[in-house]
């Protein structure tokens, strides 16, 4: 091909965002430079409400494709090549791009942004079909077209490729502000991380175990958890904080029956401490109305009165089987059903309160001397820092 290959990208809400595009677009564009660091690439520019990734290497598609996937804010994006808008041009490479693909439909998708190309959208469709159809013998299938030979023109350019890739949208992360998610290794607390660093909020995670009551199997899986869901912001922190001590005396004072939203109003509190440490104004948490006996609407409102800070609960109204689907989609589902001893469960009493009253749960929390246990459970917390693996990988090849 003697024209160059490009990578083209729609972003997706961003478009609606008036005033303030520019501001999300910087976001964006910035973002999109961290995921493809490493593949080739001569320089990532906004132009006409789209970002271009210039220098790119044709061959290592696929490649950019699993790296954009996980950009938030990202609709879809094309592997195209870069040529004058002059029709003939566009007719001969979309000719030599469909000449190496396998396909038994196919249509002509063109898009005009430059409004002075003498042809409509449609008549480029009709010209650029008809010059093809009799080259490949293949029937046009407007609806559900394995091949789509897509044409972009934009000033005065035009920009034509046959692969894509679709990203989840959302906005860029970063644009939104930040906040803390209480992560279990279960199949729900990743999928509501995930859901709001798709709105672009960028987070920090707390995770509570009970070792040695417990083993550590659980923050092995959180970590691993992190892992995948640092491949959607890049970098994160994970404050692991001891539970048992707390615990045990809630135990100790407390009717079984309350023990798990007990222990739920001692992890709202001690997450609103460390989101008050990083100026974080909200917390996340994976609950889902009616899910298990401890997710009624009146559990949730005696745990969310442990904090002054706005509970998020992205999952409220999904239903399992759509959290599942999306656990799998974003690749946390293998790791969430690995066996693990979560701090809650483990103590769990066989009829725990399914409509807590709040002031006898007050009244009950209140009596309870908990000595500085909240305090030792901050100062004891481990921090650590998890960075994307490619990220990672980079950085060592450069020490070395
Ligand atoms: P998950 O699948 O996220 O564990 P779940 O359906 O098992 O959720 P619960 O165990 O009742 O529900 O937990 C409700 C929410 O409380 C979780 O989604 C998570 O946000 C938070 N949570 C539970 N256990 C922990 C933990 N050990 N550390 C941090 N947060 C937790
Ligand atoms: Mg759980």
């Amino acid at each position: 091909m003697n024209h160059p290959y490009c990578i083209l990208i729609h972003y997706h809400e961003i478009s609606i965002k008036g005033d303030n595009r520019q501001w999300f677009e910087k976001i964006f564009a910035r973002n999109v430079r961290k995921h493809i660091k490493g593949l080739p690439s001569t320089s990532v520019e906004v132009f006409a409400a789209r970002v271009f990734i210039y220098g790119v290497n044709e061959v290592k598609w696929q490649e950019y494709a699993d790296r954009l996937k996980h950009v938030m804010g990202l609709m879809n994006a094309h592997l195209v090549v870069r040529a004058p808008a002059e029709l003939d041009v566009i007719k001969s490479i979309s000719e030599e791009l469909i000449s190496n693909k396998s396909f038994d439909t196919f249509r002509v998708s063109a898009r005009r942004q430059y409004k002075s190309f003498p042809l409509t959208s449609h008549q480029i469709n009709m010209e650029v079909g008809a010059y093809l159809q009799p080259l490949c013998n293949k029937p046009v299938k407007l609806k559900g077209a394995d091949l789509d030979v897509k044409i972009e023109l934009v000033k005065g350019t035009a920009y034509i490729g046959v692969n894509r890739m679709r990203g989840f949208g959302g906005l860029p992360v970063g644009s939104g502000e930040k906040a803390i998610s209480l992560i279990s290794s279960g199949i729900d607390s990743p999928v509501s991380s995930f859901e709001m660093i798709k709105r672009g909020v960028n987070l920090s995670y707390v995770h509570f175990h009970s070792a040695p009551a417990t083993n550590l199997q659980s923050i092995r899986n959180v970590k691993e958890i992190l892992g995948v869901l640092a491949q959607y912001q890049l970098r994160c922190e994970l404050y692991n904080v001891p539970l048992l001590d707390i615990q045990q005396t809630i135990m100790n004072n407390a009717p079984n029956k309350l023990w798990v939203i007990l222990f739920r109003r001692a992890m709202v509190r001690l997450a609103t401490d460390v989101a008050n440490t990083i100026n974080a104004p909200a917390l996340i948490t994976g609950e889902n109305v009616g899910q298990v006996a401890s997710q009624t609407l009146s559990n949730i409102r005696a745990t969310g009165d442990a904090t002054d800070l706005p509970i998020l609960r992205p999952l409220a109204g999904m239903n399992k089987e759509d959290i599942v689907n999306r656990a799998k989609e974003i690749d946390t589902y293998e790791i969430s059903i690995e066996p693990y001893q979560d701090c809650c469960s483990f103590f769990v009493p066989i009829h725990p309160e399914t409509k807590a009253d709040l002031q006898s749960v007050q009244k009950i929390e209140s009596n309870i001397d908990f000595g500085t246990q909240f305090k030792d459970a901050i100062t004891n917390m481990e921090r650590e820092l998890i960075v994307a693996k490619q990220l990672v990988k980079l950085e060592k090849s450069k020490d070395k």
